[in-house]
Parts: C-alpha cells; structure tokens; sequence
C-alpha cells in the first residue's frame, strides 16, 4: 500500500510502524470535599514543579542535540508555568469551585486557549499551541502517566502520531525514532521544521495514517517525496535501501557547501536566495545556506486569516525576517500578489473566467490603494532595519510601475513628516512575469533598481498554457527557446542600463536550468531553500567562461528535448547531483 503525504523534512527512513497513542480522553470533573481542598492544590503545585524541572532538563537537552533556537520554546513554557495567568487561574478554580485539579487546569487552559486563538496577531495564536503543550505535560503528571510513551521506544521505529507537540519532537531519540509521520500539520507546522533541524526525515499531513498502518506493520517514509510504503516487498526495500544510502552520502556532502561561497571554479561570484511565505520559513532558508531572500511572498501574510493583517502585524513580519538575515544580506519584499490562484475570500471579489489574466497583483493594488499604501507603510518602516528591497508583482506597463511608485513616494513623504525612520536608499524592483514587460524591458530598466524574473507565469504567458492544467504541461517548460530567449533579453536590457536581475521562479533551483541561466548572466538566483545547497554545488564546478559559450549554443537550438540533453552531456556534473 503506497500513501501520499506532504514531504516535510527530506531523507529515507525505513523500520517497523510505532503508533503513539495520545491521550485525547476527556477529563475528569469531580468535587473535592473542604477538608481535602489544601492537599489537593498542594498536589497540584507539586505536579506543575515537576514540570517545571523536566522542562529544565528538556532545555538542557534540546540545546545540546538541536540548539539554542528550539530551547527557547520550553523556557516559554516554564514561564508559562510561573505565570499566575495559568496556574493562578487554576488553583482558584480548585478552592473556589471545589473541584479536582485536572479539572481545574483543564477549564483555565480552555479559557486562555479560547483567548489567544482569537487574536490577530499570527505569533500571540501561536501561543495557544504552547499553552496546550505545557498544559499537557502538567495533566499527564497528574493522572500518573508517563511523561511519554516516546521514551519508551527501544528499537527503531517510524513513529506514526496524530500530531507531535515542540517538546515531544524535542524528545525524539534519532537513533531509535528513524523517522515520524503525522496526520495533521504542514510542511512550516513546528514539528516540521524541527525535523528538518534534526534531521529526522518526516511525512506530515497524511490523514488517517494511524488506522491505515498498524504498529508492527514494516514501513518505508520518503520524506523527499512525501510517500509511505506499508509492508512492501523485499525489492522494494532493496530499491529504498539503495536510495537511502546514497540520499545520506549526498546530503552529507551538501552540507559541505554551507559554508562555501557562490562562486563558479572560475571565480565569477552570484547570490544564491531563498524563496519564503513567512519568517518562519525565513528560518529555516538559513539552514539550508540561503544568503538572503530573493522573494518573500507577502500574500501568505494576508491568507488563512478573516481580515486584512494590520500595518503593524505586516511590519513586525517584515521586520523579523529583515533583521535574521542583517545588513548584508538582502530581503526582497514582494508587495501583494492575490488573484490567479491565489484568493482571498474576505475581499469578495467576483468570479473571473481567466483568474490568471484577470484583477490580479499589482492591478488590484492601484485599484484598492488604501490596501496597497497601508502595506507599503510597512515595508518602508520595516527598511530601518536589516536590508530590504521592495518588488512589485505582474507589472505589464511602464504607466503601471509609476502609479506604483508614486503612492511608495506619497507612503515616504508621509513617513517623513511623522519623523518616523526609513531607508532612503531602499531598492525598488519589479518582476518580470509579464511578456509585454519583457519586451519593453529596456524602457522599464530605466526607471527599476533591479528585476526579478518570474518564470512560473512568464512561462505559461510565453507558451498561452495554464501552469495548472497537467494536459499542456509539454508546453509549462522552462526549457522552450521562446522562454530561453525572452529571459536572455531582460538580463540583457537590465544590464545594458546597470540594473541587476534576479529570478525567483522555480526555474532559478533547476540544476539544468542554471548553467543556461549563469551562461546568460542572471546575477541572483532565488529558489525554494532545499535547492540551495544542491545549486551551490554545482556552481562550485561551473566555469562562467564555459558556460557563456554554452548559453550562446543553447539559444540556437529548437526544442527543450534537445537543450535539455545538449546541457546535461556538456555538464555531467548535473547527473551526479541528481543520482
Ligand atoms: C513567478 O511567477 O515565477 C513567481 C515567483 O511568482 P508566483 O509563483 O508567486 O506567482
Ligand atoms: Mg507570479
């Protein structure tokens, strides 16, 4: 049986199926006669010092095996048990409701829980699931149990869980947890993140795991593809374990390149940037030896949510992210890019019949300009710090990259006159997506700091085929000579008039892609943080002058069949990445 999850950290595990059983049971709710009243609160106290001290020892742990970053979670936690809010609400409950301690934590949990899930604020929601956590630790203690069934594992095994809390992934022994799947999460839930920082190789959002595999039952996790396979046969194993061995060679020797420069053997030097959606991605992009942000997708900001994020809150998101990577490392910000497939049901906008060349992006920003000034406040408050630079999406005319700019010129005047900081000196860019901006791209050069080039739409407005739609997916190619030659012209225009230019679209991390895309002189490549290390590598082997030979060839050539097989037996290095 084959089941298809969500990667979330990469790796092959393989071992047999432990499911953890959580305790969802409701608690219990009982009166406490007077006279017992004091020892039963003294009981409670007892059990929350307990906690306090195993989350001390956890901190202890969690900075030698992962690092200071991660402990922070549980020095929250002990704080929260130290807070008056939770405990203190907890001990009057006991006195004043007569009632037993579970009970007790369990009504003062659910009402601050209640609380911090209703505010706006993404990083004050998050409280909720540390208020959960802490209060499990505590409830557990009280009704005797374990503190977990996970030290209790003794063998190997691929973990298969509802859902794993920060501490209990903390408490994951890599060598006897090999691998771990959850039924619920994303790939920037915590617990994901943390396996990618511990390198446990994991499989998240896969609905019913825990009924469709039993414990005992011998699993294979791929947590590059996000595929588990239940009981299969010997060569199957064979295959995987063939696969393992070399997937652990080979992201042993990426790591070698984290602290390597981006530069070709010949020593011509690009950046090579990361992708992201939110500052929590931004943490795990340096991980995985990102030198900066080459596009932060703003609109997640604005998605999963009821209302429009605050200036405030949009600040603080851009602000963080700046200040992680300093002032070196750059942090383009895109501004908002809604539309296509992207909605935002609280705008109730009407159906369209062509999303993707509809009121998109940038269209519906100089249209809603309250909504389009009210982000740029914050990101030219956010400039003070770190090194941000500022793109607008799906830009098609030069009328259009001045209104932009006007309402940023009116947003800074404003700023000015409040007295409130900002870098004067912030760069302002534009994507490249749209093939009329291509064409005049000498004309907007003039008037752009830098450009960025957006492969995912200038592919499919190039070759008219819907990114979506799997029947035309011959056609979604980055690798077809119009696309070649249309990004030749834009690095060419830009370059012509001293802009740099990027490109953010998955086309930057292909690894065939990129001797055509160096070959041609993009300055900054900017992908999702995973191909980094893998694009790095293989820059290290490139030699610029060959590869200005070899995008010349390429630009004569007439199909992607024959590109991609005329770069990949000129650049062997290709293969060996890929195996
Ligand atoms: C692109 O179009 O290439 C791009 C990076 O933007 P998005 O994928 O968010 O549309
Ligand atoms: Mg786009």
């Amino acid at each position: 049986m084959n089941l298809q999850g969500i990667a979330a950290a990469p790796g092959i595990a393989m071992g047999p199926a432990f499911i953890l059983q959580q305790d969802n049971s409701i608690v219990e709710k009982y009166n406490i006669d007077e006279a017992e009243l004091e020892a039963e609160t003294k009981r409670f106290e007892a059990k929350v010092n307990v906690a306090i001290e195993q989350l001390q020892q956890l901190i202890e742990t969690t900075r030698h095996n992962i690092g200071d970053e991660k402990a922070k979670i549980f020095e929250t936690h002990i704080f929260l048990l130290e807070d008056e809010e939770l405990v203190g609400a907890a001990k009057e409950a006991i006195l004043a409701e007569r009632i037993n301690a579970e009970a007790a934590l369990d009504g003062a949990a659910q009402a601050i829980i209640a609380m911090f899930e209703s505010m706006e604020d993404e990083n004050l929601r998050e409280r909720a699931a540390d208020i959960r956590d802490v209060t499990s630790r505590v409830m557990r203690l009280l009704k005797g149990q374990d503190d977990s069934a996970l030290t209790a594992i003794q063998e190997p095994v691929v973990l298969i869980a509802h859902d794993l809390t920060p501490s209990d992934t903390a408490q994951l022994n890599r060598n006897k947890t090999v691998g771990f799947i959850t039924e619920i999460g994303g790939k920037t839930s915590h617990s994901a993140i943390m396996a990618r920082s511990m390198q446990i190789p994991a499989v998240v959002g896969l609905r019913d795991a825990g009924t469709q595999v039993q414990s005992g039952d011998y699993v294979i996790l791929d947590g590059n593809r996000g595929v588990v396979l239940v009981n299969p046969g010997p060569e199957m194993i064979n295959h995987y374990k063939q696969l393992q061995r070399k997937d652990e060679a080979r992201q042993a020797e990426l790591r070698r390149f984290m602290e390597r420069p981006s530069v070709t053997a010949d020593g011509h030097k690009v950046e090579l940037a990361a992708n992201i959606g939110n500052p929590k991605d931004a943490f795990a992009a340096k991980g995985n030896g990102a030198e900066g942000i080459g596009l932060y997708r703003s609109e997640f900001l604005y998605m999963g949510r009821n209302d429009l994020p605050t200036e405030d809150e949009q600040y603080q998101a851009y602000k963080v992210v700046a200040e992680m990577f300093g002032q070196e490392q750059p942090v383009v910000i895109r501004t908002l890019d809604i539309g296509g497939d992207k909605e935002l049901p609280y705008l109730s906008l009407p159906e369209e019949a062509n999303p993707f060349l509809g009121y998109r992006a940038i269209r519906l920003c100089l249209d809603q300009v309250e909504l389009f000034k009210t982000q740029l406040r914050a990101i030219v408050r956010a400039s003070a710090f770190g090194n941000i630079k500022l793109m607008y999406p799906m830009i098609a005319t030069l009328q259009e990259l001045r209104q932009a700019n006007a309402l940023l010129n009116e947003v800074k005047a404003g700023l000015e006159q409040e007295n409130i900081a900002f870098n004067r000196q912030m760069e302002v860019g534009m994507m490249i997506e749209v093939p009329g901006a291509a064409i005049i791209a000498d004309q907007l050069a003039k008037e752009v700091d830098f450009f960025s080039i957006g492969t995912n739409d200038l592919v499919q407005y190039v070759m008219a085929a819907d990114r979506m739609n799997e029947r035309v997916s011959y056609l979604s190619e980055p690798l077809q000579p119009a696309v070649l030659r249309i990004i030749k012209q834009v690095i060419d225009a830009a370059h012509a008039r001293g802009k740099w230019v990027g490109m953010c679209g998955e086309m930057a991390g292909n690894l065939t892609a990129v001797p055509i895309l160096l070959g041609m002189g993009l300055d900054e490549f900017s992908m999702g943080g995973g191909s980094v290390l893998p694009v790095r590598a293989l820059l290290n082997k490139l030699r610029y002058s060959e590869m200005r030979a070899l995008a010349e060839e390429v630009l004569e050539l007439v199909s992607s069949e024959e590109i991609r097989s005329y770069v990949e037996s000129n650049v062997p290095a290709i293969a060996e990445l890929n195996e």
